[in-house]
């Protein structure tokens, strides 16, 4: 193992000590990595409507745990097996956080699908905290010049979008409608325009027009009548991919005859059952398909797009102490547009 000098022996961390337990800021004894971890001082970590999982115990989950999966910060320590990444680089890491290498979606290169799969900040503790342990497979290269409040909302909601569009077939030019503009939808129309294609933003209201021209849409529909969004899309042509990253079922499903010849539905957001109407699908071949984030060569690939690109995440930031305030803006969908920890360096 390899450290920087001056390590402390203890730290803070924001921790959810039982399910739905309210954060509680805790001094924890600093731990060395393991033989394939780094340890990481955290500049930045951002707030995701997953962390709900961890903090709210939707799944099983280890308490008292540490949750946050949008880490940006530096390595101090690394274990004795890492041999890729050094004491003093600048990192970060996303929901995937850490993999098996064996099972059959490692083996064709799914990390992020892997069956053993480690996720930080829910099976493991993430980046609420000064300090936070990474699975080195997990580890994202993220360059010097970058803010790391603005990086770390990249290394979840970013890469999602941004790798779920290029899963598609969807070629330059083609109609990519954004259905919502909130942390996921104002990244996605600033990812799909840059890509070049024919951006299309779906909101429920005109609150957000100019909003969404300034993030690059084309095109802007407000309206709560899916069959207005619908007529619009059509009058297009169709949709090649309608993206949907705002969770309410009921609006994704309404949208689908908007989608074009061999068009795709693709949903990142948890949104549960959909309902959808087959005989429409049938008659346009379109499809639905779902994504879920990427690895950390993902990650480093959304970072460098948007760094090339201008594309930029719109961040409020909070300190240890106001986490429940960045929290809950994100909860209720007032951040505009990701709430990020900021941690002194
Ligand atoms: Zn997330
Ligand atoms: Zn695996």
């Amino acid at each position: 193992m390899s450290a920087t000098k001056s390590l402390p022996k203890t730290y803070k961390a924001i921790v959810v000590e039982s399910k739905g337990a309210d954060f509680k800021i805790v001094d924890r004894e600093l731990k060395m990595p393991g033989a394939n971890e780094v340890l990481v001082k955290t500049e930045a970590c951002g707030i995701c409507h997953s962390d709900s999982i961890g903090k709210d115990g939707h799944w099983p989950v280890p308490y008292p745990l540490v949750v946050g999966h949008e880490i940006v910060g530096r390595i101090v320590a690394v274990g004795s097996d890492v041999k890729s990444h050094k004491v003093g680089a600048r990192v970060g890491s996303g929901w995937e956080g850490g993999h098996c290498h064996v099972c059959t979606s490692c083996r064709k290169g799914a990390f992020a699908c892997c069956e053993q799969g480690s996720i930080n900040g829910i099976k493991k503790d993430g980046g609420y905290a000064e300090y936070v342990l990474i699975n080195q497979e997990s580890v994202v290269r993220v360059p010097e010049e970058l803010d790391a409040a603005e990086v770390a909302p990249l290394l979840c909601a970013g890469v999602t979008v941004f790798r779920a569009m290029k899963a598609t077939e969807v070629k330059p030019g083609e109609v990519v409608a954004i259905q919502g503009i909130g942390g996921l939808g104002h990244l996605a129309i600033q990812f799909a325009r840059q890509a070049g294609y024919y951006v299309v933003a779906l909101s429920t209201s005109d609150d957000k027009k100019d909003l969404a021209f300034k993030l690059g849409a084309h095109e802007f529909i407000g309206t709560k009548d899916a069959s207005k969004q619908v007529e619009a899309l059509q009058k297009l042509g169709g949709a090649k991919v309608i993206l949907a990253t705002a969770p309410h079922g009921d609006s994704i499903g309404a949208v689908v005859p908007g989608l074009g010849l061999d068009g795709t539905l693709l949903v990142v957001a948890a949104a549960g059952p959909i309902k959808v109407d087959v005989n429409q699908m049938i008659a346009k071949r379109t499809g639905v398909r779902a994504w879920a984030s990427g690895s950390a060569i993902d990650s480093e690939e959304t970072i460098t797009f948007a760094q090339r690109s201008g594309v930029k995440c719109l961040v409020e930031r909070f300190t240890m102490d106001k986490v429940q305030e960045g929290y809950d803006k994100m909860m209720s969908n007032k951040a505009r547009f990701r709430s990020v920890l900021v941690f002194d360096q």
